[in-house]
């Protein structure tokens, strides 16, 4: 399958940031971190997020600070589903208790290792309307790894639908 890197449209229906966020929200509000994960389809140049796909998963508040994880027989069954839905994950959205960055941890342990895919994440628990603005979006490039987006780079590159 060929990587993400051409794309340079997402676009992403609501339905699908407002079902992240309620997630975010949920698990934040036990003061921990979440994970989830858009799908959709793609062209050369543009992606069409079609879904929200909110994994089944583990949070964790340990002394080096908070952590998920998502099983490996659960990202198995993700595969199997992309598969048999001909779609490709072209995001992961995982939140933090504060500052919206990626760790060493977000860096070394991506769900989504496509290059070309993005990787946002969403500060304070999601407890703010989702606002592209307040994210901390990277993108992964061959050789690179994960490199932040500026907001310019963001607005060019993702659209939510209204
Ligand atoms: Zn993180």
């Amino acid at each position: 399958m060929k990587g993400l890197s051409g794309v340079i449209n997402i676009s992403v229906p609501k339905s699908a940031a407002v079902e992240t966020m309620a997630h975010l929200r949920t698990v934040g509000k036990q003061g921990l971190e979440g994970v989830a994960l858009w799908a959709g389809k793609h062209t050369a140049d543009s992606f069409t997020v079609e879904c929200a796909i909110i994994p089944r998963q583990k949070a964790f508040r340990s002394e080096h600070g908070l952590l998920y994880t998502v099983g490996s027989e659960e990202l198995h069954q993700i595969n199997v589903w992309l598969y048999e839905n001909r779609m490709t994950l072209v995001a992961q959205i995982h939140s933090h208790p504060g500052a919206a960055y990626h760790s060493d941890t977000d860096d070394l342990y991506p769900i989504v290792t496509t290059v070309g895919a993005l990787s946002l994440v969403v500060p304070d628990f999601a407890s703010a309307p989702f606002e592209l603005d307040n994210c901390a979006v990277y993108r992964l490039f061959s050789g690179r790894g994960w490199v932040e987006l500026s907001a310019t780079e963001i607005k060019r590159l993702i659209r939510l639908e209204v």
